[in-house]
């Protein structure tokens, strides 16, 4: 969807699943009737048009939703989010017309997203309201670096500004932090995190927590009505990706089936950041509080690379790589193996 932004896709191209994919899949496909609740006792799923009755088991796989702080003036025009590819049309209209575009959020997305902008012409600045980019997925060290390979790219950063309203009239011409600053701005997007859509969920009476509840066999609190991806929790846990998406779907397809026959056992969090020219993979734990756990580091200010790996009893159980895909690619093979590195930890970080 970036990759539209930056007018590098075609919309053909952004679609994972056409139409005839469904079809081959003997899936029957009914757009544009939102579920707003499952009668689990008669086994009724209500739409916004019609009622389906009868099913032998249900998935809840409706993703996540944009988290939104409650800035004022969100209602103006000129405001967004990105989650769908509406919202990516509407943005990269959007662009053609602005001349300052605002992402508020230092994230995978925000980042992500100002590259594209800038990239078809724009002239982005990202906001960030703590001191550092990425919080989920870099420490303060790997936060530098990252920062001094977007500024050689032309790419603006604000950290600290805690945004709190969205000034202008009708049209949104700025954001104003807590202390009064002002930036100008005629485009907005808000790229400040998700949160799962667990209202199905909720108006069903199944156990939800921040996500829909599920076991390891991905059933909910609710006999037959399993959930999958970015809706679900399982076990506390929860992780906004697509690889977390496929393998928690996975299971409970198996389940839907013949259950019992899958357990999910949990996948390592891993994420890149894709933006041209800046090679950076985080890839499970990487800032463990507990004395358990040993880090060793390398860094070069001056070339821009940053390596990171936690190690726990010999086994690297997570590790950031920030400047060479080779580095990224053998640390996370070594953490998906989980290979004992005592004999290798002098060369963990070597680029061959
Ligand atoms: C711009 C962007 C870029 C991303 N890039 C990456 C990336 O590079 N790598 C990565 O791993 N992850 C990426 N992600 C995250 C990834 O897209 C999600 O983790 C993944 O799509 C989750 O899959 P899902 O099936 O759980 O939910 P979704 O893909 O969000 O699908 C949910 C579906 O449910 C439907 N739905 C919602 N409510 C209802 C309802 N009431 N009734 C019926 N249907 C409903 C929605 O229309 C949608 O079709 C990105 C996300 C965004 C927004």
């Amino acid at each position: 969807m970036i990759d539209f932004v930056a007018d590098k896709r075609t919309i053909e191209e952004t679609i994972r699943y056409h139409r005839d994919w469904y079809e081959e899949q003997n899936a029957n496909l009914m757009t544009s009737k939102p579920v707003l609740q499952i009668e689990t006792d008669s086994k009724t799923v209500i739409t916004t048009t019609t009622t389906h009755s009868n099913y032998d088991s249900l998935l809840i796989a409706v993703g996540c939703i944009p988290f939104i702080p409650p800035f004022e003036g969100l209602s103006k025009q000129n405001v967004h989010v990105i989650r769908t590819l509406d919202d990516a049309l509407d943005i990269r209209e959007a662009v053609r017309k602005s001349r300052r575009e605002i992402i508020v959020g230092g994230g995978i997305l925000g980042i992500e997203l100002a590259a594209a902008i800038k990239a078809v012409g724009g002239n982005p600045i990202i906001v960030t309201n703590i001191d550092t980019l990425l919080p989920q997925q870099l420490d303060k060290m790997g936060s530098q670096i990252l920062l001094g390979h977007l500024a050689k790219m032309g790419l603006t950063v604000l950290r600290n500004f805690s945004c709190v309203r969205i000034s202008g009239n009708d049209t949104a011409d700025g954001i104003v932090s807590d202390a009064g600053d002002k930036i100008d701005g005629d485009l907005i997007v808000i790229a400040t995190g998700v949160r799962s859509n667990i209202q199905i969920a909720k108006n069903s009476g199944i156990n939800v927590n921040r996500g829909i509840l599920a076991d390891d066999y991905m059933q909910t609190s609710a006999s037959g009505i399993f959930a999958a991806g970015d809706c679900m929790e399982w076990k506390g846990k929860w992780i906004g990706i697509i690889p977390w998406a496929t393998a928690t779907a996975r299971v409970a397809a198996r389940n839907m089936l013949n259950f019992g026959s899958m357990r999910f056992e949990g996948i390592t969090s891993s994420n890149t950041l894709q933006v041209a020219g800046i090679d950076l993979s985080s890839i499970g734990e990487i800032d463990p509080k507990s004395p358990d756990y040993e880090t060793l580091f390398s860094v070069d200010e001056n070339k821009g690379t940053y390596y990171k790996a936690v190690i726990k009893d010999n086994i690297i159980v997570g590790a950031i790589s920030l400047g060479s895909r080779k580095v990224a690619m053998k640390l996370r093979g070594l953490v998906n193996q989980k290979v004992d590195i005592s004999e290798i930890k002098q060369s963990l970080f070597d680029n061959d």
